[in-house]
């Protein structure tokens, strides 16, 4: 019979901590999570015994490599490269591919285990993996970024398949660098098949999947302020970020007749009080993605708008705050004058962009706040469609997939509320989407035994 390791919550994070030395977010991230799953398995002694939660924060592997290129002046460049596969439990390892001179082994790490609670909650078969590269994108001609994105291709095929390991995109990852690297791993394998999503709509990809993080993020939103007889229509909203799921989550709000006043970039944040509507939206999308360019060009181009250079978008008074943009990008004297300037509901699109301390302050505050594992992972979900559309090789129409995305959604927030509601109107969704994320997987390692 063996004895039994219940170890408590302290205990266990200096051991975190130990092993992952100056790993900070990887060490913020577990944290997050233990302290509610502590709580919820306290007087479950099968997954103590089990030592479940050591299990999850160890991933099953993290790969290293060199990824060597050469640039157009004909310099040979090195970068580094890496693919971490926290957990396979409930499907294949899926997770994005992050480009950014900020990549580190612990940033994909956090990522990793994140999207590990994310993609249970999405009720579909996925495990958890993130990689990326300390690569920059930024000022890049095409032709490096695909020479770098062949290169990175050449040694992460042989770690991925469409049964194994499916990445997508994620900062600096779009369809272009998707494109480059389906193109290299279909090459060297002399095989078409689903093994990463985001793909373009000629060669694969799903309908939705680029919209989907963003609008997501705005039906968890929405989802939340219907749970308290609340919707969008007339709010205002604050989001940062100008990528991807930043400007998807400026068009659906917009849509449902809320009004945007920022969007930002790693330069600064633009202030626009007459609200950002969709033709300014499709400005901002084809200024960052074509013409590569920066947010502060806005407020040369629409006038009554001004541009804060170096600053974060928290401080102009809102409704609504959806962080787009990055992680530990909200911190806590942020949250406090969020909440001191009346916001009434968070929605994060990016992952963990709101530090702990911050965090404390939304859930003081009472505040709806809705954490990226669960607001975000329509992403995710809609990519776990265009697995199933690979494999079935068929593919859905937009209305359909939209209103797949909707309830995925509404299915999340549900679970969220399952676990998370304190009994008394307030909805803590981080314990919620914590909770019902860990379940999921911690019974499908128990099945296995000890492996
Ligand atoms: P993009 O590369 O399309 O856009 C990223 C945006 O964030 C850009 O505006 C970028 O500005 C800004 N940004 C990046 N780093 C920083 C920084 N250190 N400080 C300030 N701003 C910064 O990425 P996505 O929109 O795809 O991703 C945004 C977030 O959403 C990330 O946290 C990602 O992990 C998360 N996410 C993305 C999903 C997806 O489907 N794409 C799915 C789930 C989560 P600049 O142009 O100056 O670099």
């Amino acid at each position: 019979m063996a004895v039994s390791d219940h170890v408590d919550f302290a205990t266990f994070m200096e051991g975190v901590k130990k092993r992952n030395p100056g790993q900070t977010e990887f060490v913020q991230a577990v944290q997050e999570v233990a302290q509610d799953i502590f709580e919820f398995i306290e007087d479950k002694e099968e997954y103590h015994e089990a030592q479940i939660l050591r299990r999850i924060a160890e991933p099953d592997r993290v790969v290293s490599f060199r990824v060597c290129w050469e640039d157009d002046n004909h310099n040979i460049r090195v970068q580094r490269g890496w693919r971490v596969q926290n957990n396979n439990a409930i499907g294949p390892y899926k997770g994005g591919i992050r480009f950014h001179p900020s990549v580190t082994e612990s940033v994909l790490k956090f990522l990793a285990f994140e999207q590990t609670f994310k993609n249970s909650l999405t009720g579909l078969p996925m495990g958890g993996g993130k990689g990326g590269a300390n690569f920059n994108p930024k000022g890049k001609s095409d032709s490096e970024v695909m020479r770098f994105c062949q290169s990175f291709m050449t040694e992460l095929y042989r770690h991925i398949g469409p049964d194994t390991d499916v990445p997508a995109g994620d900062i600096g990852v779009g369809g272009r660098e998707i494109g480059y690297m389906f193109g290299q791993y279909k090459r060297i394998t002399n095989r078409w098949e689903g093994v990463l999503t985001g793909k373009g709509q000629e060669y694969g990809g799903s309908q939705m999947r680029p919209e989907a993080t963003g609008y997501g993020a705005v039906y968890f939103l929405q989802n939340m302020l219907k749970h308290q007889g609340q919707d969008i229509e007339g709010k205002t909203a604050v989001i940062s970020g100008s990528g991807n799921v930043a400007t998807h989550a400026a068009e659906k709000i917009t849509q449902l007749g809320g009004k945007v006043l920022t969007m930002s970039d790693s330069g600064g944040f633009i202030h626009d009080p007459d609200g950002i509507d969709q033709e300014k939206i499709d400005w901002i999308k084809h200024h960052k993605t074509h013409t590569r360019g920066r947010i502060s060009d806005y407020a040369d181009h629409f006038t009554n708008a001004t541009f804060h250079e170096g600053k974060r978008p928290w401080s102009v008074a809102c409704d609504l705050a959806l962080p787009c943009a990055t992680q530990n990008e909200l911190n806590e004297d942020e949250a406090k004058e969020l909440v001191r300037n009346g916001v009434q509901a968070v929605s994060e699109g990016a992952n963990m962009p709101t530090t702990l301390e911050g965090v404390h302050v939304f859930h003081d505050a009472k505040i709806m706040y809705g954490p990226g594992k669960a607001a975000n992972a329509g992403g995710v979900a809609v990519s776990g469609l265009e697995m199933s559309q690979n494999s079935e090789r068929i593919s859905w129409n937009h209305e359909r997939l939209g209103q797949m995305l909707t309830e995925l959604m509404e299915g999340i927030h549900g679970k969220c509320v399952e676990y998370g509601d304190d009994g008394n109107g307030y909805v803590d969704y981080v314990k919620g989407a914590n909770i019902a994320g860990f379940k999921k997987v911690a019974d499908a390692m128990l099945a296995f035994g000890v492996v």
